[in-house]
Order: C-alpha cells, then sequence, then structure tokens
C-alpha cells in the first residue's frame, strides 16, 4: 500500500498514522489566481480545504472562478468537477471512514452547482 508514514509517541504505546497519498486523478489546477498575483483558490488535498481563503473547498470564490473561466466550456467543467468529486470522495473518505461527509453531501459541494444536468422530468409527488 502506498502511504506515508508517521509515527506519534503517546505514552508508553506507538502508533502508526498513515496519510493518503494523492491519486492520480484531475490535478486541481483550476481556478486561476484572480487576479493575477493573489492566492489561487485552490485545494490543499487531501483535506479538500482552500489554501487562500481556508473554506472548505470549491468555496464561493472558487465557484464564481469557474463559472467564469469556464464559461464557454460548461462540459468541461462537468468533467473536471466530477473527475474531483470522485478524487475528494476518496482523500475525505480515507481520511476519516466514519463520520465524514456523506458522498451525496460531496455531490452537492463538488458537482451539483456546476453545469450538472438535471431531469428535464421531475419526479412524481408523493401522495
Ligand atoms: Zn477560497
Amino acid at each position: 500500500m502506498a502511504c506515508q508514514r508517521r509515527s506519534l509517541v503517546t505514552g508508553h504505546e506507538q502508533h502508526i498514522v498513515r496519510f493518503p497519498i494523492p491519486r492520480l486523478g484531475p490535478y486541481p489546477d483550476r481556478p486561476r489566481a484572480y487576479p493575477p498575483g493573489q492566492p489561487p483558490h485552490l485545494p490543499i488535498r487531501p483535506l479538500w480545504m482552500c489554501r487562500a481563503c481556508g473554506r472548505p473547498w470549491p468555496c464561493a470564490e472558487a465557484r464564481l472562478l469557474l463559472r467564469v473561466e469556464y464559461d464557454s466550456n460548461p462540459i468541461d467543467l462537468a468533467i473536471y468537477l466530477s473527475g474531483l468529486y470522485h478524487e475528494a470522495t476518496h482523500d475525505l473518505f480515507r481520511l476519516n471512514p466514519h463520520d465524514g461527509p456523506t458522498p451525496r453531501d460531496l455531490f452537492e459541494r463538488f458537482v451539483a452547482w456546476g453545469p450538472y444536468r438535471r431531469g428535464i422530468v421531475a419526479p412524481p409527488a408523493e401522495n
């Protein structure tokens, strides 16, 4: 298993903490820094927190900048976000498998706000 190992000594016991290594998914290199010279709103992996503002990625600024950057290529944005959703799900589940965000939460956070294609027909109402 490809993991970095770090030893933590507490009391008389030694615990091995394994941090996941990012996988070979899409590299989160968007959105670009705006205005130029400012820290870009990109995620810190494997925590998926914004390295510019510290909020969960994609933060509001990242979403706005991605919308602008991919204005003429919404399909590319959907593919990019879906790939990062997959990577974030892997990272965050490995970090906290018991009470981390659910796949639905992560889907809402990463994919649903973007150019996600919703069904034309609404689901039937329950009586
Ligand atoms: Zn940010």
